[in-house]
């Protein structure tokens, strides 16, 4: 049965960012069932996913509620559209919910299929709006290198992954990139390490000295994430949001911050911009929205956007036919209205964030970390040569050997580059985060073991 289905995978089936012929060689790994934090596979091994799915699974797996939620709206009303002057009570009750949740100047939501259909929303809003303020020429759009938004055409080159951008074919046009506040990976001048805060205003300092470039009166918005996720869970220095918001404010630039990884309670807070108090003018999500039981996004839009399109925009022509889809909206709408219940997000800054900061700190004095990280429920490490302190060589790829030996070992751990990274289900418990730990510390020793020939070759 196992073979089987590995054998019709392999036959029929393209995955998302993977390299087809090396998965097809090595066969892809058959997830059967999760319960909690946990998910097994065909063959009976037991894995703690310590990244929730895809960073969505925030309530964990097998909520019952969350079924019943959607086998009630099912029954009910399966698929009605938003188009045409018709609403249905879940999405009504889903967009007040939210805005209840969100930052004050936040107070409608447009509904969307995915992160990257946010992101595309977010697009068009932000063109839209400036047109319809009689501002045709503000259009460009200023991202950072290295962050992420999606896989659509319009969400890759919000994006600034370097690999995507190279597959060919012209970008959105009007997008343009500054460098991120990746304070280990580029927050060095020659051999010394730069003064974090330090580093954190400069990267805020690149993005006025974009704007300058570009023309004050050109630059439309700014997009990133609270803490950048794909990207290496990157936790910016503290000076680095104030410095930020300081310049937007200066020269009138919309802020949008894309809470898919960050929105609902990864962080500690309902969203990422409520821990660094931001009011973002969009803010796109999805994921832990519906904590990943069904497909939903949405931008969360701020009053001076709304309004604006409200009063004087006429139709937007913009929309999906799953916007708002009833049965991702009823569950969506179970799943905040437990986590509320249950005080998740509370727990995760009052608890389990500090207490996964302090046990995760403990792995610094393995050989290989050269930097542990963490914030509410988002951890990295980064890893070294213990020999030289530096990063490894490229070709061994150390992280996907650690993460590949995590994986066998029961942890799911997720690599880029040489960063490893975990954000688990916001209803971990204590002793699951220990193991955690654990294996991500057994993970480390079996890696460095695999490592220490080659290195020395
Ligand atoms: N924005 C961010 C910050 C993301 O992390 C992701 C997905 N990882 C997206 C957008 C795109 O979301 P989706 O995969 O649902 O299109």
């Amino acid at each position: 049965m196992l073979h089987s289905l590995q054998a019709l995978d392999r036959a029929h089936h393209l995955h998302p960012f993977t390299d087809f012929k090396a998965l097809g060689e090595e066969g892809s790994r058959v997830i059967e069932r999760a319960e909690g934090v946990y998910i097994y596979d065909a063959e009976g091994n037991r894995i703690l996913d310590g990244m929730a799915g895809l960073w969505c699974v925030n309530l964990g797996y097998g909520r019952e509620e969350l079924v019943e939620a959607a086998t009630e709206q099912m029954r009910q009303l399966p698929f009605y559209n938003t188009f045409f002057k018709t609403t249905h009570p879940p999405v009504v009750k889903l967009a007040a919910k939210l805005c209840s949740l969100a930052p004050a100047n936040l107070n409608h939501v447009f509904f969307t299929g995915s992160g990257s259909e946010a992101n595309d929303t977010v697009l068009r809003m932000v063109r839209r709006y400036w047109v319809v303020k009689g501002k045709p020429e503000k259009q460009w759009v200023i991202g950072r290198e290295n962050g992420y938004h999606g896989s659509t055409v319009a969400g890759l080159s919000l994006g600034g992954m370097a690999p995507m951008h190279d597959q060919g074919g012209p970008r959105v046009p009007g997008i343009t990139h500054v460098r991120q506040p990746y304070w280990f990976g580029e927050g060095r001048v020659g051999e010394e390490r730069q003064d974090p805060e330090a580093f954190g205003r400069q990267c805020a300092a690149a993005i006025e000295e974009r704007i300058l470039e570009l023309g004050e009166d050109k630059v439309a918005a700014f997009i990133a994430e609270p803490v950048q996720g794909a990207g290496g869970a990157i936790i910016p220095p503290e000076s680095y949001w104030p410095a930020v918001k300081a310049v937007l404010a200066k020269y009138d630039i919309l802020l949008v911050v894309d809470e898919v990884i960050c929105g609902f309670g990864r962080l500690g807070e309902w969203f990422g911009s409520v821990h660094y108090d931001l009011a973002p003018d969009l803010m796109p999500i999805a994921k832990g929205l519906s904590s990943g039981y069904l497909p939903i996004g949405g931008v969360l839009v701020g009053d001076r956007i709304a309004d604006t399109l409200i009063e004087e925009g006429g139709e937007f022509f913009h929309g999906f036919t799953y916007s708002g889809h009833p049965v991702c909206a009823a569950v969506a709408l179970r799943n905040l209205e437990i986590m509320e219940a249950e005080g998740v997000v509370e727990r995760v800054r009052d608890e389990l964030g500090p207490y996964l900061a302090r046990r995760w700190a403990t792995l610094t004095d393995h050989p290989l970390v050269g930097e542990a990280r963490s914030l509410g429920l988002m951890a990295a490490l980064e890893l070294i040569d213990p020999a030289s302190g530096e990063r490894f060589d490229e070709a061994l790829t150390a992280g996907n050997l650690c993460r590949d030996i995590s994986f066998r070992r029961g942890l799911v751990m997720r690599s880029v580059g040489d960063t490893m990274i975990i954000s688990p289900p916001l209803v971990i418990s204590h002793e699951q985060i220990d193991d955690l730990v654990s294996l991500a510390r057994e993970a480390l020793d079996e890696t460095a073991r695999c490592l220490a020939p080659r290195v020395a070759d």
